[in-house]
């Protein structure tokens, strides 16, 4: 299948003579009615400059997305993009997190570039520029790379840390302290829309896109206003789909500790023969009860992994669309399907 290019010649190359590269900057928000106003005229006027510097086309603009806001997200968003051009929207007929959020805006963006950004404005708007250059210079994706990370707390640097570390030993490819702050082509997006998951982790999909890639490091801020949408039970529940949509490695390690821990029962057996045939066993307490305890325990995680793969089987057997769109403002989609 031919991807629609808008605009003439190759997009992709970038380089001296050819027309810039149409871009759309995807912004997803969850009940953002404290930051979208500041938010908003931020992105705005970088648009406008970049746009007065050629950098990228005119028909370039920024795309909030209303991932099913309770507050007055979308009636904010109707306001600002009422008769500004620069501004669209797409309203999610209910909320489906973060990344179908992202993925919704990516899939029906226009254009030949997208920039996904949180509406906090955490992520430092700088970067943006280094990663239009980036994709000049020929990468289909740039990554926007966290440096300091002062701004988060101690807890969830610590976590964050740990959690990529896990990823990597479980032989996920995904790129370190990076977040969904990043640019794709648009060959990069019709790749990733092949990738038809209905629980989709772009962390870690992106990278297995292949395609020449960049970095670009910038500073996360503090959240401009309100507070995080992402709540540790959140955070928990990707971190989680994360390892499961990626690897089965738990899988194996289960198999792997239930040889061994049966293993050491057969030992256990063993001494205790010996013990009760020389006369020196005690009968104890402990010896019965911890292997109970610890055994039950092995069993019980081992049964809830297992029953992690199968309901991610169960989920994506039933194939449904990964968002449904409501309402759009001020553009037109480039596909009207949802899920591939
Ligand atoms: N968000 C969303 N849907 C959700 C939760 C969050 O679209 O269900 C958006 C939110 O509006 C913000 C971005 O995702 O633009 C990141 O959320 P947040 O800043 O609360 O997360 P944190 O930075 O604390 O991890
Ligand atoms: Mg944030």
């Amino acid at each position: 299948m031919k991807p629609d290019l808008s605009g003439e010649g190759n997009p992709f190359q970038g380089g001296s003579g050819q027309p810039p590269p149409a871009l759309t900057i995807i912004v997803p928000c969850y009940n953002e009615e404290e930051v979208l106003p500041a938010a908003s005229s931020a992105l705005k006027s970088l648009l406008q400059d970049l746009i007065a510097e050629r950098l990228v086309a005119e028909e370039s603009r920024i795309l909030f997305i209303d991932d099913g806001s309770r507050d007055r997200t979308w009636s904010l968003i109707a306001q600002l993009a009422r008769g500004d051009r620069l501004l669209s929207g797409l309203k999610l007929s209910g909320n489906r997190g973060h990344q179908n959020a992202v993925l919704a805006g990516i899939l029906t963006a226009p254009g030949d570039l997208t920039i996904t950004i949180d509406a906090d404005l955490q992520d430092d708007l700088g970067a943006i520029r280094g990663m239009i250059e980036a994709n000049r210079e020929g990468a289909d994706i740039v990554y926007g790379v966290r440096g300091a990370r002062d701004s988060d707390t101690q807890f969830k640097r610590l976590t964050a840390e740990g959690y990529y570390r896990l990823l990597h030993a479980l032989g996920v490819d995904i790129i370190f302290n990076h977040a969904d702050y990043r640019l794709m082509s648009r060959r990069a997006v019709e790749a990733l829309r092949e990738f038809g998951e209905v629980n989709l982790f772009l962390r870690g999909i992106i990278p297995q896109l292949g395609f020449r890639t960049a970095k670009v490091e910038y500073d996360r801020k503090p959240r401009l206003a309100g507070e995080s949408k992402y709540p540790l039970r959140r955070m928990l529940g990707l971190a989680i789909d994360g390892i499961t949509s990626f690897s089965t490695r738990p899988l194996r390690w289960i198999s792997i500790a239930g040889l061994v821990i049966s293993a050491l029962s057969f030992l256990l057996a063993a001494w205790a023969l010996v013990s009760h045939s020389l006369n020196f066993a005690v009968p104890g307490w402990a010896s019965t009860v911890i292997p109970l305890y610890f055994l039950g325990g092995i069993q019980l995680l081992s049964i809830g992994v297992i029953g992690e793969y199968i309901g991610k089987i169960y989920m994506e057997s039933k194939r449904r669309p990964r968002f449904i769109v409501e309402e759009t403002l001020n553009f037109e989609r480039h596909r009207m399907d949802s899920n591939r």
